[in-house]
């Protein structure tokens, strides 16, 4: 087990990497608590759950609203829950989402923390104390920042997750290798039999190795001003993958690096060997489907980034597998080269 500790201003989150799930009792108060999941997870594990009030969310990004967010809250406080009281997300992004969402505004904030239970939240969402619901189909448009008391990565949990969804978390491990660890690129490019079966001490240490870079990151700019932008890589053009074609978030984020890194390539960033191993690792975990988005469309839909000042976005390009660099660029000039980009080129 690793313990990777996150300080920010006003908080200290511990994330124990490898850790037993079930051990999560020790780590909770004895009254107050209550459990936030969904109904995935209450059929695999809701046996093993400890004994406090469940309350529990349909599965999947459609429970990222207000709305359930109010009723879950009526749902506490039916629990007895007060301002003495913690919430335990057990999960994937979405769960913990809700969970930090809601422990920071029920009763004006009351404590979490999360047992992060797919792989996307393992490596990316439960880090970074950043919270969302979406609003109709702009993604997080209101959240605020929670950092959770800890965070457990138990591998093992990730044996369940369907074969998709390990996948799109997957991507976003890739990105994290992509923007900030060579090490963890080599990892995932030479061990590929060991992370389709999900070997768990394999998985313990990528999981690790991002969660480190993503801490890192985290503690020098805990409100996304510059660092923190990095984080982005593949975002741009994968947001707007993901809103026209409805992919999974990891396979439209794995596209939108497949053009970053093209884009990148175009600019003298990166060499081609470079963007060609980038690519051929995200196909040969199959996550490049092709996308096609109209010419009249995609600048619609890469105005919508919430990382764009006036008609200029910040894009993230690679200088090289590991390191990143974030430009703003105007919006057209994303959108010229989203139509001109050939794959393989
Ligand atoms: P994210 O991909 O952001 O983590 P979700 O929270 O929606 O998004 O999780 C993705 C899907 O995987 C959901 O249907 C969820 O119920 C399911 N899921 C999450 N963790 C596990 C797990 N360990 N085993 C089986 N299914 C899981
Ligand atoms: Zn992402």
């Amino acid at each position: 087990m690793e313990k990777i500790v996150i300080k920010t201003r006003d908080s200290v989150s511990d994330i124990l990497v490898g850790a037993a799930w079930e051990k999560v009792k020790e780590l909770l108060p004895e009254t107050g608590v209550a459990i936030l999941t969904d109904e995935n997870i209450i059929n695999i594990y809701g046996d093993r759950f400890p004994e406090f009030p469940v309350v529990s969310i349909s599965p999947g990004e459609e429970s990222k609203k207000l709305e359930v967010l109010e009723k879950l809250a009526e749902k506490l406080l039916d629990s007895g829950i007060d301002r003495d009281g913690f919430i335990l997300g057990i999960g994937g992004g979405v769960v913990c989402d809700l969970a930090g969402f809601l422990a920071s505004i029920y009763m004006r904030g009351i404590r979490c923390a999360y047992v992060s239970t797919s792989l996307l939240s393992q490596v990316d969402a439960s880090t970074g104390g950043k919270n969302g619901v979406n609003l109709g189909e702009a993604k997080n448009v209101l959240g605020c920042f929670k950092q959770p008391e800890f965070v457990i990565c138990d591998p093992l949990m990730l044996k369940t997750l369907p074969e998709e969804e390990y996948l799109s978390g997957l991507a976003e491990l890739i990105k994290t290798a992509l923007i900030g660890d060579r090490k963890l690129f080599d990892v995932i490019e030479n061990n590929q039999a060991g992370i389709l079966s999900r070997d768990p001490d394999l998985l313990s240490m990528c999981i690790s190795m991002a969660v480190n870079f993503k801490a890192a990151v985290v503690t020098a700019d805990e409100k996304e001003t510059g660092l923190r932008r990095l984080l982005n890589f593949g975002h741009t053009y994968g947001h707007a993958i993901e809103m026209f074609h409805s992919f999974r978030h990891g396979y439209a984020v794995a596209s939108g690096m497949e053009l970053a890194s093209g884009y990148s390539l175009e600019k003298g960033l990166i060499t081609l060997a470079d963007y060609e191993r980038i690519t051929a690792l995200l196909g040969s975990y199959g996550l490049l489907p092709a996308h096609n988005i109209p010419d009249g469309i995609i600048a619609r839909l890469l105005l919508k980034d919430k990382k764009k000042s006036g008609n200029d976005i910040f894009f993230v390009f690679l200088n090289g597998i590991g390191s990143a660099v974030a430009e703003k660029i105007p919006v057209s000039e994303a959108v010229d080269f989203y139509l001109h980009y050939k794959p393989g080129k």
